[in-house]
């Protein structure tokens, strides 16, 4: 099995997927390029990036969890919104990665070692805001922060092709529950913050399995916020590792939501409203 294939999306944009299953996203307008997260850090990506692309490069992190940024040592320049600067210190240290690619493809990533994965980034980050574009040569981003999943969570829309990558900002199982994760309460307030571009979009990408998603997705999501600060959400326990989690949604066994409603997360139940003093 290779580490890394492709495809072509669009005229500007090619999804890379690594074995770990997570997406990244190279974006090239006629001058410039961009590669829109970093996988895992399995083998070498970046070797792999420069057979699809010869223009300059940077990279854009739409967060800092190992499997979007584990990849990001050799690349130059590496734009990163600082709410997740201390996150991706851990997150995409080699320990975090080379256990979750083992957890996520033991075939594969079970016998790799260290040598087999990309080293720690020491590179330093750019700070990534809100608002930021990229002028690629007609093909334009922009950055649209969306803190939840994690404080620094941004979202890359493609203004001219009308696309956007979704990432990790909210899908139908969203893990927003660690550390790192904002009360539900806030992220419905960057969901509500979100859904003001939505005039601006048709197509929407996500990192992990289908790669384009019903755009109202996000109106699923926003939905299931309010039911749980309504105490109105079902609450399916979800136990993760050491933590008991709640499904918002009850879901079937293919993990979609029983009622054929679109947009779930998973959550703390003592995480929902925001602190205060
Ligand atoms: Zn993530």
């Amino acid at each position: 099995m290779d580490i890394y294939n492709s495809r072509r999306l669009s005229g500007t944009t090619t999804q890379i997927m690594d074995c770990t299953g997570v997406y990244a996203f190279l974006v090239e307008g006629e001058e410039k390029a961009v590669l829109i997260d970093t996988c895992t850090g399995v083998g070498d990506l970046k070797g792999y990036v420069e057979k699809l692309t010869d223009k300059p490069l940077s990279v854009i992190l739409t967060h800092g969890h190992c499997d979007h940024a584990g990849g990001a040592a050799p690349f130059g320049t590496v734009y990163l919104n600082d709410a997740d600067l201390k996150l991706v210190q851990y997150h995409a240290g080699m320990d975090m990665k080379m256990d979750y690619a083992r957890f996520c493809n033991p075939e594969v990533c079970g016998a790799m070692s260290e040598k087999d994965f990309c080293p720690v980034r020491t590179g330093g980050y750019s700070s990534l805001r809100d608002g930021q574009r990229f002028d690629l040569g007609g093909v334009t981003l922009e950055a649209i922060q969306v803190p939840g999943h994690t404080k620094g969570m941004t979202c890359i829309l493609n203004i001219e092709e009308r696309t956007i990558l979704f990432g990790d900002a909210c899908n139908n199982g969203l893990f927003i529950w660690a550390e790192e994760a904002t009360t539900i309460e806030e992220y419905l307030e960057s969901l509500i913050k979100l859904k003001k571009h939505e005039q601006r979009y048709d197509t929407v990408y996500m990192s992990h399995g289908d790669v384009t998603v019903d755009k109202r997705v996000l109106d699923g999501s926003i939905e299931v916020c309010r039911e749980v600060m309504d105490g109105k959400a079902d609450g399916q326990p979800f136990d993760f590792m050491e933590h008991h989690l709640l499904m918002a949604k009850k879901t079937n066994e293919k993990g979609e939501r029983a009622d054929g409603g679109i947009g779930n997360l998973v959550y703390d139940p003592k995480k929902v409203f925001r602190e205060r003093t």
